[in-house]
């Protein structure tokens, strides 16, 4: 380095943690003549004596010989930057933090919701069982009020042993889905469709399946999906017309797009979010029959495959589900 090179002058004011490194460094560089470039970040005193961090960066002229005659450079303050990557850092840290609470309060729920509803089947049992000795022994003697009564019970405690298994179900989603493997969509919704054969024929449905792809995935919940969809495309179907139900997917590269479209009642639009709330109906049960868990079942599932699931309706024209499916 020329002898005029106040380097004494320059070090005093980088920061005594940082200097060594700087140091060090930049020494490495300049005695290396296939270097060109050196860069450093450090903390400079500024001239009220608090530190500013610098971004230094200089370039390196040579001699023939290779050594180091001079250097040019800049240095900038990248105080405020580097602050705001602190304060960044530490956002992000919370959020992180606050998604872990929150899958651990999702699991303690979750976990809730299995115990609940498998510990609640067993005093369900006892009491409709209870309730058919009741009616076998004491039937005769019984008036018609009487009769109505326990009807009733009974009627009440079929549709909650209904609620359980749903919920059961619901809080099983994501928990044993078995192996991933190569599904067939088509011959899936195919034996979906022999399934709901009584009421296909009831409603004189029509259910049109477009070319659908293979994908990679577990079976069981694909399956609940579509046997949801389809179910409920049957059943809020529109009286006098001709129920159709028309399976699309379109392949839009980074996932497939699937749509179970019907010609039934259709949803009013306030309520496009709200169906997929765990026990949420639009509908008596004296209208239609249901928990209102089907869809809160389906996102669940969608959502755990990394996918959306969303409505597009109008009363009394039909209504439109859509859903994406991450590829993988
Ligand atoms: P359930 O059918 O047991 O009530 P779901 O979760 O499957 O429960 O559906 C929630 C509500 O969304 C239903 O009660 C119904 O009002 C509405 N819904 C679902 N699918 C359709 C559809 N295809 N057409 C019109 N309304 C629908």
């Amino acid at each position: 380095l020329p002898e005029n090179y106040d380097h004494l002058h320059w070090t005093k004011l980088v920061h005594a943690e940082d200097l060594q490194r700087v140091e060090e460094s930049q020494a490495e560089v300049l005695n290396n003549p296939l270097e060109f470039y050196w860069e450093q970040e450090y903390r400079f005193r500024k001239l009220n004596g608090n530190y500013a961090i610098v971004y230094d960066r200089g370039y390196i002229i040579r001699d023939k010989a290779g050594n180091a005659v001079r250097m040019i450079g800049a240095t900038q303050d990248i105080t405020k930057m580097k602050e705001n990557e602190i304060h960044l850092g530490k956002l992000n840290k919370n959020l992180q933090l606050q998604s872990e609470k929150l899958a651990e309060s999702n699991s303690q729920l979750e976990q809730f919701a299995y115990v609940a509803s498998h510990d609640l089947q067993e005093p369900l049992r006892m009491v409709t069982s209870f309730l058919k000795l009741l009616e076998k022994k004491y039937g005769e003697t019984l008036d018609a009020s009487g009769k109505k009564y326990i009807h009733f019970a009974v009627d009440g405690a079929n549709r909650m042993r209904q609620i359980i298994l749903d919920l059961l179900n619901y809080s099983r989603v994501g928990r044993t889905n078995g192996e991933k493997q190569m599904l067939n969509l088509n011959k899936l919704v195919n034996e979906i469709n022999i399934l709901f054969r009584k009421e296909i024929e009831e409603k004189k449905a029509n259910i049109l399946i477009e070319e659908l792809p293979l994908i990679y995935g577990y079976e069981t919940p694909m399956r609940q999906v579509f046997q949801n969809l389809i179910s409920n495309g049957l059943k809020y179907s529109r009286k006098n017309i001709p129920t159709r139900i028309e399976i699309k997917a379109v392949d839009l590269n980074e996932h497939w797009q699937f749509s179970v479209a019907d010609n039934g009642i259709g949803i009013s639009k306030e309520y496009f979010d709200k169906v997929f709330i765990l026990f949420q109906r639009l509908h008596s049960k004296e209208e239609f029959s249901g928990t209102g868990i089907g869809l809160a079942v389906t996102k669940k599932i969608i959502e755990n495959m990394g996918g959306k699931i969303w409505i597009t309706s109008e009363e009394e024209k039909g209504t439109t589900f859509h859903f994406s499916i991450q590829k993988q």
